[in-house]
């Protein structure tokens, strides 16, 4: 005998979401893992057939959307992680991290993975209902010059240990790489086009993959439907990128004007990376990172805020990615609006880019990304009003992940 699970209606003052705005005392009717109706509130209590959950003053919005985080690896200790840790113990901690941000309401995450296939399996895992967790879409390996940034976090010595890159030397081994990674199940894929910050021994402002390997990788991509988000800080890694047709370009810390009129010219989304930028500042003051961090990060937030204000002046798109890598801050993804907020976006502006263009960013703009009658049921509550004020996104009441209730503080 088969039987239908019960509807759920979610009550609140408020419901926010990009396509529609805000709209004013709303239920949302939730049957199995869609949003079936959309309708004014009523005072109905709960039927036989419907269970409810009052919220009273509360804004509903879309779960929220992380296209750029790195799960399972803790940046504080990177070593330890890379020469010690197994890839199974990455793998539980990358669970553990996942669910924190679930429980923070982000119900999608785009991870860049790393070694050894353990986001590609976590990501089954929680499909197939073994650990609890948000949506994850995973980049397989990274893909990269030998000796690029993701090389660069021990000594050479040491090259014969798996940093969870592939290196590509040619178009043919970049074409090669990408297929490698589609066969292990990578969701999308994921470049290093120039040196990084965390990264010892190589500068974030030079280029690390050609342009013929990065066309040939996004062309490979393309052929199998998958979408390309590549790591550039360097002005000409963003160039050579934006103009291969690459679906999105992280932190583009160093973009010049010309390269901002490409990402807008070939529809590429800017993902800024500004908490990560945070984090690693803060611990490189305190003396928690390697020297060369402190004097790479000196600097780059000025330019990370050029380049967001001139993004956004010029209509190029922002999806919100926050790049956390610290095991201690999972769930503290959402910190990442204030900051979208301290550099000049409104409130609505903040959410549409970690709903609806995160969505769109992702691909998955038909199932997620707004709330509509039909899409995928993953929604969040937040206390008050998160339009006035942003800060309310920190502590979700409410998280509902595919129809699913994963946190309900209102009870
Ligand atoms: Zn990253």
């Amino acid at each position: 005998m088969s039987r239908e699970r019960k509807a759920l209606i979610i009550r609140a003052q408020r419901m926010w979401s990009a396509d529609k705005g805000l709209e004013k005392n709303v239920e949302l009717v939730v049957q199995e893992d869609r949003i079936s109706e959309i309708r004014p509130a009523s005072n109905a209590g709960c039927t036989v057939k419907s269970s409810v959950i009052d919220l009273t003053d509360a804004t509903l919005v879309p779960g929220l959307i992380d296209c750029h985080v790195h799960l399972g690896v803790d940046a504080a200790r990177m070593m330890d992680c890379l020469v010690r840790d197994t890839t199974a113990l990455i793998g539980f901690r990358a669970a553990d991290d996942a669910r924190r941000c679930l429980l923070a309401g982000f119900t999608t995450l785009r991870a860049m993975e790393g070694r050894g296939g353990y986001a590609v399996a976590l990501r089954d895992a929680i499909l197939e209902g073994y650990v609890e967790g948000p949506r994850i879409l995973a980049s397989g390996r990274y893909i990269q010059g030998t000796g690029g940034h993701a090389d660069m976090f021990v000594p050479a010595e040491c090259n014969h240990i798996d940093f969870g890159a592939i290196n590509v030397n040619g178009a043919d081994e970049a074409r090669k790489a990408v297929r490698e990674n589609i066969f292990r199940g990578a969701d999308f894929l994921k470049l290093v086009a120039t040196g990084g910050v965390l990264s010892a021994g190589d500068e974030p402002t030079t280029i690390q993959m050609s342009q013929a390997e990065i066309e040939a990788a996004v062309e490979e991509a393309k052929a199998a439907n998958k979408t390309v988000a590549v790591h550039a800080h360097a002005c000409k890694g963003v160039k050579i990128s934006a103009k291969a047709g690459v679906t999105s370009i992280e932190h583009a810390t160093y973009a010049d004007e010309e390269a901002l009129q490409l990402m807008r010219a070939k529809s590429v989304y800017l993902v800024p990376t500004f908490l990560v930028s945070d984090e690693i500042a803060s611990r490189a003051r305190n003396g928690k990172l390697e020297k060369h961090t402190l004097r790479k990060i000196e600097g780059t937030h000025e330019k990370s805020l050029w380049v967001f204000k001139k993004a956004k002046e010029m209509g190029v798109r922002i999806a919100f990615g926050t790049d956390l890598c610290f095991h201690d801050s999972f769930g503290t993804n959402a910190r990442e609006l204030e900051l979208m907020v301290e550099a000049g976006m409104d409130e609505g502006e903040a959410l549409t880019s970690v709903t609806q263009t995160a969505a769109n960013c992702l691909g998955l703009q038909d199932h997620i990304g707004t709330l509509s009658e039909g899409k995928v049921a993953d929604i969040v509550a937040f206390p008050g009003n998160p339009l006035q004020n942003i800060a309310a996104t920190r502590q979700p009441l409410l998280v509902i992940a595919c129809g699913r209730v994963v946190l309900n503080r209102a009870a």
